[in-house]
């Protein structure tokens, strides 16, 4: 099955929700611009959720929004996660080192802190799916660790969303 014959999500409840997601290192713009057109094609507008980091997969979908959401009516959900703080599931302050210092260079993280917390993308994850969506869109870079979207493909699995993972190994449906 070649990618243009990939299926599109359908939208089985009235949230009309597409949770997206995907490495951060993500380059294939041009296949995730596919993906949201084919989606507006054949099941209408809706809600696109993702994690608006700055970079990979989440950039890529909201430079699509910021060309083409309003004028096709789809609404932009972007979740960015709270680096700068921690979470109550964290270790307290002092009991072990858990934040991170941020490399020189790294986008990935922003926040006006020079530690981020790890856990604020898995938190935001949470966050994301525990609102329910239609369908989680993922998309996996080839060679890099693709941590954050496994961790979004698993919790996704647990909620019972449907997950159509694209990777170097084409489309995925389950
Ligand atoms: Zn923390």
């Amino acid at each position: 099955m070649g990618i243009s014959a990939a299926p599109v999500a359908r939208w089985n409840s009235d949230k009309k929700t597409l949770i997206l997601g995907g490495s951060r290192h993500y380059t294939d713009r041009d296949r995730i611009w596919q993906k949201l057109h084919g989606q507006v094609r054949y099941e209408g507008p809706f809600v696109l959720r993702h994690g608006s980091c700055p970079g990979g997969a989440d950039e890529h979908a909201h430079a699509w929004c910021a060309a083409y959401a309003a004028s096709l009516g789809v609404i932009e959900d972007p979740r960015p996660a709270d680096w700068d703080n921690c979470g109550p599931e964290c270790p307290p302050p002092g009991t072990r080192p858990h934040r991170r210092r941020k490399k020189p260079g790294d986008i990935f993280h922003p926040g006006s802190l020079d530690t981020y917390c790890p856990g604020a993308g898995p938190r935001r994850n949470v966050g994301m799916v525990a609102e329910g969506a239609d369908a989680a869109l993922l998309f996996f870079e080839p060679g890099a660790r693709n941590l954050g979207t496994k961790n979004l493909r698993r919790l996704a699995h647990d909620a019972g969303i449907p997950v159509i993972a694209h990777g170097p190994w084409g489309v995925s449906i389950s």
